[in-house]
């Protein structure tokens, strides 16, 4: 990824592996070793399109698979997940 500016403060905007948290039915699920421009100023996180698209069919995929899970369980307890996106 070339240098970009953040498009909120004109900050300089650098490479950092972020987190991002989803609750999946009642599971919170953690992404983790997302790759994103960080802003320096504002913290403005920005996640390039194909990245985004990564991280949108991975949600996917655990939100069925959580689905799935939960109801093979009589009850389903609130859990805590934490998956690192491989890249
Ligand atoms: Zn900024």
């Amino acid at each position: 990824m070339k240098n970009i500016k953040c498009p909120e403060c004109g900050g300089k905007a650098e490479d950092q592996l972020i987190k991002m948290k989803y609750d999946i039915n009642h599971n919170h699920i953690t992404i983790k070793n997302i790759p994103a421009k960080v802003c320096q100023k504002c913290g403005n996180e920005l996640i390039d399109g194909h990245t985004a698209r990564d991280v949108d069919l991975l949600v996917n995929r655990l939100s069925e698979d959580v689905d799935r899970f939960a109801k093979s369980l009589a009850i389903a307890p609130e859990k805590e997940h934490s998956i690192s996106l491989a890249v």
